[in-house]
């Protein structure tokens, strides 16, 4: 298959950052750098108009529904993020490259954190074990 017809299989962001939402603040904001939870909304992401700001009154800190996460600051979109952590394991590093149209190492990169990190980190491990599609 071409990458066109992969890429119909590939996640909007939009309802990926959904599911990460739901998962990191099922249980009500918190913020990543102090703990707190008096935390304000504070519009949205001007580039990225689907990722939520926040504001911490504690610390007086901003972040977003990324910050600390494994998907904040990468080259690479939430959707082939998701698309990655779903197929590891199923598919080759080289095959995702292909499907993704992404090179090697922007692939393997990433699906090398998810795999020193996916029994450390909560929000991804629970992100795993959903079945998001
Ligand atoms: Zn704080």
């Amino acid at each position: 298959m071409s990458v066109e017809v992969y890429k119909l299989f590939i996640p909007k962001d939009e309802e990926c950052i959904e599911v990460i939402r739901r998962v990191r603040w099922g249980n009500g904001y918190i913020c990543p750098y102090c703990g707190s939870k008096d935390v304000v909304l504070k519009g949205k992401e001007r580039r990225k108009p689907y990722i939520q700001r926040y504001r911490c009154n504690s610390c007086k800190r901003h972040f977003n529904d990324l910050t600390g996460t494994i998907f904040a600051k990468k080259r690479i979109t939430l959707g082939e993020m998701f698309y990655i952590a779903k197929n590891l394991g199923n598919s080759s590093i080289n095959q995702m490259s292909k499907e993704l149209g992404r090179d090697y190492r922007t692939v393997h990169s990433f699906a090398k954190e998810i795999m020193e990190l996916s029994e450390k980190d909560n929000l991804l491990k629970k992100l795993l074990e959903k079945n998001w599609r």
